[in-house]
């Protein structure tokens, strides 16, 4: 990823949305495994306790040792709680269960909003030599939440072709107003993708164009077709792409990647 010039480390994009269900998680291991085809080493962060993101990467509940809840409350190094998938170039720090509590632990910590920040700028991530950071963050605009776009240079938002879609993003603009405002001034929007788009329903034409009038350049022109190779995926513990490499689904998170990169190398330049 040589064109990628940012001596600074790894660019770092929280994908978010409070609403559950908007394609976070699918499009967080998908967009990671598409940018690792690319010759990316990214590394997903599971930020939520439900663990989708562990789960869909074949990292089963008994093999997740030392997960998220370990790196923010405990100060653990990068080192114990990175684990490889079963795609190359694509690495995971899991999470559990554990993590439902972290949300109430963190209110007593002084540093609550910064312990993510913190923990992906230890001195041994220069270890993995990554270009891409994706945090898969939890259904919610909690401390969790919080944590991930303090961390973070961006926020990617995926946005379910279906009514009331862009109902809930004003709430999450105004999070993340919230957190330029304070702890994190430099983070931008990454984009907003839509997801589980299906073109032969008019509703999906029309929160597309809804949101395109509104959101204009952010919208990604890269598109995810609701495809059931997509949802059939996490339970073969696969990204779509390497469950069925020739999917309408691999080739949309294909496309994404590829838009991403080029967004960034313009960025760069
Ligand atoms: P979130 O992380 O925002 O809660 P998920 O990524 O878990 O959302 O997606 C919610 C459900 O929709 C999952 O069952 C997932 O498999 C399914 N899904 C997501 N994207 C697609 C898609 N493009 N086509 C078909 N099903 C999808
Ligand atoms: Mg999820």
């Amino acid at each position: 990823m040589s064109d990628l010039a940012r001596p600074a480390g790894p660019k770092i994009i929280a994908v978010a949305n409070q609403k559950g269900g908007v394609g976070k998680t699918t499009t967080t291991i998908n967009l990671g495994a598409a940018l690792a085809e690319l010759g990316c080493r990214v590394l997903v962060v599971d930020l939520d306790p439900q663990g989708n993101a562990s789960t869909g990467l074949g990292i089963e509940p008994e093999d997740r040792g030392l997960t998220t809840y370990e790196l923010l409350l405990d100060d653990t190094e990068l080192h114990a709680v990175v684990q490889k998938t079963s795609v190359e170039r694509l690495m995971i720090i899991p999470a559990t269960v554990d993590l439902s509590s972290a949300d109430i632990e963190l209110i007593a910590n002084e540093k609550r909003s910064y312990l993510l920040h913190d923990a992906l700028r230890q001195a041994a991530m220069d270890d993995f030599a990554l270009d891409f950071i994706l945090i898969d963050c939890p259904p919610s605009l909690n401390l969790l939440t919080v944590n991930a776009m303090v961390a973070s240079h961006s926020v990617l938002v995926p946005l379910q072709s279906e009514f009331f879609a862009l109902e809930g993003l004003s709430q999450l603009m105004l999070t993340i107003r919230e957190v330029r405002q304070t702890a994190n001034p430099h983070l931008r929007i990454e984009g907003v993708v839509m997801t589980m788009y299906d073109a032969r329903n008019n509703l999906s034409q029309q929160v597309e164009s809804d949101a395109r009038d509104n959101l204009g350049e952010l919208v990604f022109n890269a598109v995810i077709p609701r495809n059931v190779r997509v949802s059939e995926a996490p339970s073969y513990a696969l990204p779509v792409l390497q469950y069925d490499g020739s999917s309408k689904g691999a080739a949309a998170y294909r496309e994404l990647a590829r838009e991403l990169l080029q967004k960034n190398a313009k960025m760069a330049a």
